[in-house]
């Protein structure tokens, strides 16, 4: 059954995603060369109970830490080590918490000092796929416009769509139905309803959209060793624009306008719901 949301329950949710945001923001500004990836989730740890949240990944189905981190031709569930970042790395952060029984759910892949010109285009054009999924995702629509919106995005560069894992939706628990898919036929006729509240995460290779686990059982890499990239939002369908429930965009934002400098203005983020230009 697909739940909708009460307005009380959106209310927590909002909170949820807020928290979640400011958790992925701070690791952004972190993750500098040098740092490793267990730092990283160390760091996302401690945010998280510093706010009275736990960690929705820590302990579901067994994984250990309360961060993905996915570098390079990892693809998503990367196990976070003692793997130092460097210059040029692409990571992909994937993080949750519940805060007072609520789910949010939010991942982004940002650089680490200057990356390849064909990194930046499947990070931006990845990005953009998560926007026109967003935009898509409308009473009305179902979830196949938001699986074409992916699609359509992506197919004119040749991008591999992974097709083994999807979005869902959240609430009260971390994956709630309906499956998310990133590629329409894969997507069912669900429509979309004022109150359902989705994790749409399109996860985009450069290759092929073939994957496979690494021994540790989590870690899905590129089968072709390619780079990818993954970006996720919880969101909320409304009667009018979807809202944005974990908006990192504004810093993320910040932060390419800046690559090379390390200014970075604090307290950008907030700016729910905020079209990305
Ligand atoms: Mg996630
Ligand atoms: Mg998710």
């Amino acid at each position: 059954m697909v739940q909708v949301k009460s307005p009380r329950e959106l209310a927590q949710m909002r909170k949820s995603g807020e928290l979640v945001a400011r958790v992925l923001i701070d690791l952004i500004k972190f993750a500098k060369p040098g740092v490793t990836l267990l730092e990283l989730n160390q760091l996302a740890e401690e945010l998280t109970l510093s706010f009275g949240a736990k960690p929705a990944f820590k302990g579901y189905l067994g994984f250990a830490h309360t961060l993905c981190t996915s570098v390079n031709d990892q693809v998503v569930h990367g196990v976070p080590s003692k793997r130092k970042l460097v210059d040029g790395d692409i990571i992909g952060l994937d993080f949750g918490l519940v805060f007072e029984g609520f789910y949010g759910d939010s991942a982004v892949t940002f650089g680490v000092g200057t990356v390849s010109e064909r990194a930046k285009k499947l990070m931006q054009v990845t990005k953009d796929s998560l926007y026109a999924a967003i935009d898509a995702a409308r009473p009305g629509n179902t979830l196949k416009d938001i699986a074409r919106a992916i699609e359509q995005t992506i197919k004119p560069h040749g991008y591999g769509i992974v097709r083994e894992f999807v979005g869902h939706g959240i609430g009260t628990k971390l994956h709630e139905e309906p499956q998310v898919a990133n590629y329409e036929a894969g997507a069912s006729n669900l429509q979309l309803r004022p109150g359902m509240t989705l994790a749409i995460e399109p996860m985009i290779n450069e290759g092929t959209h073939r994957v496979k686990v690494l021994a540790d059982k989590w870690t899905v890499t590129t089968e072709d060793g390619g780079l990818s990239a993954h970006y996720e939002h919880t969101i909320a369908i409304t009667e009018n624009e979807p809202e944005i429930l974990t908006a990192w965009n504004s810093v993320l934002h910040e932060i390419e306008k800046s690559l090379d400098s390390e200014t970075i203005k604090r307290g950008a983020y907030g700016q729910r719901g905020s079209n990305p230009s």
